[in-house]
Order: C-alpha cells, then structure tokens, then sequence
C-alpha cells in the first residue's frame, strides 16, 4: 500500500493542470489569486498521501482554497473520501476512541479520536439534513405495517441540561430525552401462526427533539414532523392495517392521534409487565410470593382480564403508590390492552422491537460510562447511526458523492 500510495502521489504531484490561469472567482465575491503550489499531507486508505496543489489566495477576505482539494473531494479535516467513510462506518458503531484504535489495526490508517469525532460529527450532520430532504419511499407496503415511539435519556454535558428540571434529587438534569420512531413489518408466521417481525424490515429516526406544540399552533412539533417523514418514506398510511406501538407516555399517544387517527394504537406488552412487575415488586419485594403475584398479573394481561388485574392491584392500592399508578395507566390505557382481540387479528403486541430499538440505536453507542454528549454531537452520531442501521447510508453516500462531483 505503501508502493500504492508513492504511486499515486507521484502521479497527482506531476499533474500542474490545478493551477487554472492568475485569478478564481473567491466564495466572497472577491477575486482570489493564484499563490504557488502549497503541500499538505492527507489520510488515504493507502496511509498517508503528501500533495501539493494549485493554492488561490483572496486578499478580500484573507481566505484562500485549492481547487483540486474540492475536485477530489478533500475538504474535510485532511482525510480523503474513502477514509472518512471508514471513519463514519466505524464513530456508528463505538466509541470515537475505539475508532481510531480499530482504522490503525484493521485498516493501518492513522486517525485520531479527535478527528474521528469531528469527521464523525460533520458526517452525521450532513446526513441528519439529507434525512430532512429525502422524501423517497423505500421498501415494500406491508398489508400491516407497525410503527412504535419510544423515547430515553441521553447522558448530557453540563451546559446542555443548566436550568432544564429533571429527575436528580436536586430537580436538576443529567440527560436530555432522545426519542425515536421505528418502523417495521411482520408478515412472518411463527409454528402457531402468531405474526413474527420479517427480518430486514426495520428502520429507525430518532433524535433529541421536542414533542411538544402549543395547542394554539398549527405546526407539528420537530418530532411529530420526524414520525410524518419516516412513515411517508416506508407507506406507512397506504397499509391496509396500520398500527402504532408504545408504551403509556401521553406524547406517543398524542402524536399517534393526531398523524395517524385510522391507526389501532396498542400497549406494548412488554412496558405493561415492566409496570406490573414494578408494582409486585413495591408490594411483596423480591419474594417467591410476589413472583406468583406477578405471573398471575401477567396471566391475567395476556387474557384480558383486565378488571381482575385492576381489582387485584385494589387490594393494594391503600399501602402502595406504586399500585394506585398502575390501575391508573391500566385504566388509561385499557382500550390499547386488549390483547385477545388484538391476537385474534394476529396483530404483534410485544414484539421487544421499540424497545430494542432505543438500546441498538442510542444506549449500546451513546449511554456509555464515561460519555457525556452535546445535544448537536449526539444528534449528528444518531443520525448517522439511524442510517447505517437502517441500511440507508450506502443511498446518502452516493448522493453526497454525486452532489460534490456536481459542484466540483
Ligand atoms: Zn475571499
């Protein structure tokens, strides 16, 4: 590789056709003149690549560029296009400094955790606004098509959460709420017939925005918005049958309302046991009895039950908030429990899909000890992973290489 890049330098460094006349035109709307040849070294899959180039300078705003740099592409942070998107591929998946460790031992390609961060950063910013403008629909529509809402903390600098009220004893924050939307299809079948999520049919868009409008303004709020494209892309409303997943928070049911009224909203069972599990837990700690307790809750959810469920957790309601809570979201969400019915239509109601979706998405990447995000950082990394893991970002890469090509 080495030999490669030797090659490839000589080869570049004895083309002068860069150097195009004593003036361009500067982004200012100065006129920038030509300046000599300037050499810089820049990252390539091949190791490092020492170039000179045709250098303009602009007196007007004391800028200055190398028209060569835009042609092939190496305008950011000294890498050359196919090392940004090993850097990319690699700041989606871990931690900015396994990164760097992981392109010198796979790839011998030296980038530093800093540079991973900045590229990664950059990268995931671009895609977050590609993600803004891509209206295109991908994938088939499902005779059924599943949407689930899910939101979770995200570990914040300090800066980023000053003032905001949160859940430390204090009042104070440490997280901000990323939310995501996931979409899927499950026309798979199990031995008995029970619909099982077809493998491949995920996507995800998250990020750390708000729910929330006044009810006075007529905009959606910035994720409502994000739901509306995601579901435009997959044809989620052309479905047949669509249905929205979540657990009891109002601002997932209140987005589902208001984008998707034709939906069958349902509790995703696995946050209902999650409630029911807590509540035996206040009541009977870690016991055998509470154990059974909890199974018999659990008997009674997956058979509709649901006023033995309430009654039983009655009994406890005078000594236990935690079961007063819970009748309460029992009660607020009794017509999306109806699990009988909803498996009868052989509609999933657990499918542990929104939920893996918030650990795949943000907490295997940005909820790690240690890490501590700017809103800005952690929405350009979730963005890029929301592509990768949706299998999107080979589409953006293409466009982007075309769009720079154009430009150059
Ligand atoms: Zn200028």
């Amino acid at each position: 590789m080495g030999i490669a890049a030797r090659a490839l330098e000589q080869r570049l460094n004895a083309d002068n056709s860069d150097h195009v006349g004593a003036e361009l035109p500067c982004p200012c709307g100065g006129a920038a003149r030509y300046h000599g040849r300037h050499h810089k070294t820049f990252e390539s899959v091949l190791g490092p690549l020492h170039l000179q180039r045709a250098y303009y300078h602009c007196e007007q705003c004391q800028g200055g560029f190398c028209p060569r740099d835009r042609a092939l592409g190496l305008e950011t942070f000294s890498l050359t296009p196919g090392v940004l998107r090993m850097t990319a591929s690699a700041a989606a998946l871990v931690s900015f400094e396994e990164s760097s460790g992981l392109l010198h031992e796979l790839a011998g390609v030296e980038v530093s955790t800093k540079q991973v961060e900045r590229a990664g950063e950059a990268l995931g910013a671009e895609i977050a606004v590609d993600e803004h403008q891509q209206a295109e629909t991908m994938g088939e529509v499902a005779p059924t098509m599943y949407l689930g809402m899910d939101g979770t903390g995200v570990p914040m600098r300090a800066q980023e959460v000053a003032g905001r009220a949160g859940k430390q004893a204090d009042g104070s924050a440490k997280t901000r709420e990323a939310k995501i939307v996931t979409i899927w299809t499950a026309e798979a079948r199990d031995a008995e017939g029970k619909a099982v999520r077809d493998p491949g049919s995920i996507t995800y868009s998250a990020a750390i925005e708000s729910a929330a409008t006044l009810d006075t303004s007529p905009e959606l709020s910035p994720f409502a918005t994000r739901v509306l494209r995601e579901a435009n892309r997959r044809g989620f409303s052309e479905a047949a049958r669509c249905v929205v997943l979540g657990d009891g928070s109002p601002w997932i049911w209140n987005t589902a309302t208001e984008l998707f009224p034709q939906a069958t909203q349902i509790l995703d069972r696995f946050h209902a046991k999650e409630h029911l599990s807590k509540a035996g837990k206040a009541i009977y700690g870690d016991s055998t009895e509470g154990k059974q307790w909890i199974q018999s809750r659990y008997d009674e959810l997956d058979d509709g039950h649901l006023k033995s469920l309430a009654q039983a957790l009655h009994d406890h309601a005078r000594l236990y908030p935690e079961a007063r809570e819970c009748i309460h979201y029992i009660w607020n969400n009794r017509r999306r429990m109806q699990y009988p019915k909803f498996h009868q239509q052989s509609l999933c109601t657990s499918t542990g899909v929104v939920e893996a979706g918030c650990k795949v998405v943000i907490g295997t990447r940005l909820k790690r000890a240690g890490m501590h995000w700017t809103v800005k950082g952690a929405n350009a990394i979730i963005a890029l992973r929301c592509s990768k893991l949706s299998g999107r970002f080979e589409d953006f890469w293409e466009r982007r290489s075309e769009h720079k090509h154009a430009a150059a």
